[in-house]
C-alpha cells in the first residue's frame, strides 16, 4: 500500500510557520501582510476558492480584502481596480480569480498586474524568471507540489517525470520546475497533452506521474509502474446524492493506483490545500519585499 502524501497535514505545518513569522512582525509593531482578491461573477467554484483564501488569510494572521464585480463588468472597470491595487501601499499582493467572463481579455488583465504583486505567479515576467531559475513567485499549485515532494523527501534526481496536461497554471510550469537544476527537480520530464498518442506507454515508464487534466479517475493502476509516485492535481465536481450535491474527484483512480504506487496524493486533502498554503507563502514574500523596500 502506498504512502499517502498528506497535503492537508503539510499545508497546516506551512501555515503554522507563516503564522509564527506574522506574529513576530506584528509584535514588532509592523502591519501584517495584506492579500486582496478580485472576484468576477457568481461561479460556485470560484466563490468557494476565494472564500477559502480569505479563511487562510485569517488563519495565518494576514489582512484580506475582497473586491467583487458582476459578470457584466467591463474590462476598463477591472483594469481600473487593478491599477488601484498596483498603487496601494497597503496591499502587498493580489489575485484575480480565473476564469473571467468572455468580454474580458484574460491576457490583458494578467499583463496589467504589477509583477511585484502577482502572488499567483501568472505574469509573463514571473513565468520567465521561473523558467530562468531566478527568484520569483512560483505559481501556487506547482509550488505546492514541490513543497510536498520536499517535505516527504521524494527522490526526484534522474527520475522520469511524466506530466499530463500543459495548462499555463499547472502542467507547463510544473514541467519546467521538475526539470530545473535543484531539489525537487533534476528529473527528465515528459509533458503530455490531449494529442499524445498512447499515453500509457509514457505513464508506464514514469517514476513520477503528475496528473492535471481534469478527467475524473483517468489514471488507472495498470497505467503506472510498480513503486511510482503519483501526484493528482485534478479536481472535478461530480454530482452525487450528498447534501452538497457533488463530490470532488481527482484525475487518479485512487483505489487501483494506490495498490501499485509507492506514494500518492489523495483528493481531497492532497494538492488542493498545498496550493492554498503556497499562496500565503507568496503573499508573505511580497510583503517582505515591499515593506523592506519602503
Ligand atoms: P486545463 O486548462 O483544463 O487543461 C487541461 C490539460 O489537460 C490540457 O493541456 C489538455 O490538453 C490536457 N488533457 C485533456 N484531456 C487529456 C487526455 N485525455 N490526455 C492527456 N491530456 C489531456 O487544466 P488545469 O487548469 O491545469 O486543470 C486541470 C485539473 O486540475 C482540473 O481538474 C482543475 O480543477 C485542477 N486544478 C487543481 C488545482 C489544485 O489546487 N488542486 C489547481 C489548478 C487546477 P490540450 O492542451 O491538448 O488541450
Amino acid at each position: 500500500m502506498a504512502t499517502i502524501l498528506d497535503g492537508l497535514k503539510v499545508s497546516k505545518e506551512i501555515k503554522n510557520e507563516i503564522r509564527i513569522e506574522v506574529d513576530k512582525i506584528v509584535a514588532d509593531r509592523r502591519r501584517p501582510p495584506h492579500l486582496a482578491a478580485i472576484l468576477v461573477g457568481n461561479n460556485g467554484a470560484s466563490q468557494a476558492y476565494v472564500r477559502n483564501k480569505i479563511t487562510d488569510c485569517k488563519e495565518v494572521g494576514f489582512k484580506s480584502s475582497l473586491f467583487t464585480f458582476s459578470s457584466t463588468v467591463s474590462e476598463a472597470e477591472l483594469l481600473e481596480k487593478i491599477e488601484e491595487l498596483n498603487k496601494s501601499k497597503d496591499i502587498d499582493g493580489f489575485i484575480v480569480q480565473l476564469p473571467l467572463p468572455k468580454q474580458i481579455d484574460q491576457e490583458k488583465i494578467i499583463m496589467a498586474i504589477d509583477p511585484r504583486k502577482d502572488v499567483d505567479g501568472f505574469h509573463p515576467e514571473n513565468f520567465g524568471k521561473m523558467a530562468l531559475e531566478m527568484a520569483t513567485f512560483l505559481p501556487a499549485t506547482p509550488f505546492g507540489i514541490l513543497a510536498l515532494l520536499e517535505r516527504y523527501q521524494i527522490d526526484t534526481k534522474g527520475k522520469h517525470c511524466v506530466i499530463i496536461g500543459r495548462s499555463r497554471i499547472v502542467g507547463k510550469p510544473m514541467s519546467i520546475l521538475m526539470g530545473r537544476k535543484d531539489f525537487p527537480g533534476n528529473s527528465t520530464v515528459t509533458l503530455t497533452h490531449s494529442y499524445t498518442a498512447h499515453i500509457e506507454e509514457f505513464t508506464k515508464n514514469a517514476d513520477i506521474v503528475i496528473t492535471a487534466l481534469g478527467d475524473p479517475n483517468f489514471l488507472k493502476g495498470e497505467m503506472i509502474k510498480n513503486g511510482a509516485v503519483v501526484i493528482d492535481v485534478g479536481i472535478t465536481r461530480v454530482e452525487d446524492t450528498s447534501e452538497k450535491g457533488y463530490k470532488l474527484v481527482g484525475d487518479v483512480d485512487f483505489e487501483s493506483c494506490s495498490e501499485v504506487a509507492s506514494a500518492i496524493t489523495p483528493v481531497p486533502g492532497g494538492v488542493g490545500p498545498m496550493t492554498r498554503a503556497m499562496l500565503m507563502k507568496n503573499t508573505l514574500l511580497a510583503y517582505k519585499t515591499s515593506v523592506y523596500n519602503d
